[in-house]
């Protein structure tokens, strides 16, 4: 199983100046999952030469534009330019059907064309090509957001999406290899609904993965992210890594880390 990280800026600053992109990642493996097309994703999936065809399933975990922005064109990525019925979608409430003034930020054209959609949630199971996803609560403005652990190809992955941390929150990312946390700001700069080192901290010492991935960097973290990451590794002796645009992390029997050129080729770094 493979994760490729096309974009790990969030937050509306870095999205609107593009200091990070901002297209989400993606999981290769038995299935080939995009994880919150946020603006760029199809740009992302061009430069580091992923073959936008190449997608089975779309997951858009909250309807704020750095997650969802892109999901109509990777659902016409995912059937052929909107000509067949094909994919799974996994989406919150909120991008799905809308909640109070969210969303929906899919149109029933594109709904419409996928095979198999399912509204995901904390606590909502799904299973599809051969894979297992559980939804995880998440503490998030939009109060439909859902985080996940995913089964695939013998690994467990998780990811947090945005939320902010609440103790039992760590529970749900027991035994993952690999956990991919939304980290916005550094230290213990902490703001509503979201992730500071800090609370990474707390989480990955509980949950103690082979890897850890910090991810979804706002404006404070661009330039700090790799220091932040250090110091988890410090305190909690666990691995970790801050994610950069075109990051690619191999899971098999060992975790090994590259770096995509342009045209999918990789290399150790
Ligand atoms: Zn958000």
């Amino acid at each position: 199983m493979k994760v490729i990280f096309l974009g790990t800026g969030g937050g509306r600053w870095v999205t609107l100046t593009q200091r990070l992109r901002t297209g989400g990642f993606r999981i290769h493996g038995t299935a080939n999952i995009h994880v919150d097309p946020g603006p760029g994703a199809l740009l992302g999936l061009r430069d580091f030469g992923v073959p936008f065809s190449k997608t089975d399933a779309l997951v858009v975990t909250h309807c704020h534009p750095d997650h969802y922005t892109d999901s109509e064109v990777l659902i016409e990525a995912m059937t052929n330019g909107a000509t067949l019925t094909r994919g799974t979608l996994l989406a919150s409430e909120s991008v799905v059907r809308g909640w109070e003034d969210l969303g929906p930020a899919i149109s029933r054209h594109h709904l419409s064309r996928v095979e198999n959609l399912v509204v995901m949630a904390g606590g909502r199971q799904a299973q599809f090509h051969g894979t297992r996803m559980e939804g995880l609560p998440a503490h998030h403005r939009d109060p439909t957001t859902f985080g996940f652990r995913l089964q695939m190809d013998g690994s467990t992955i998780s990811y947090t999406s945005d939320t902010s941390y609440k103790k039992g929150l760590a529970e749900g990312y027991k035994d993952s290899r690999v956990l991919i946390l939304n980290v916005i700001r550094p230290g213990r700069d902490r703001i509503p609904f979201h992730l500071c080192t800090e609370d990474a901290v707390k989480i990955i010492s509980e949950v103690e993965p082979e890897l850890a991935v910090i991810n979804h960097f706002g404006m404070k973290m661009v330039d700090v992210a790799g220091k932040e990451a250090a110091r988890v590794r410090r305190e909690t002796g666990v691995k970790t890594v801050a994610a950069t645009d075109g990051m690619e992390i191999d899971i098999r029997k060992d975790i090994n880390i590259g770096k995509r050129l342009t045209h999918g080729q990789t290399r150790l770094v």
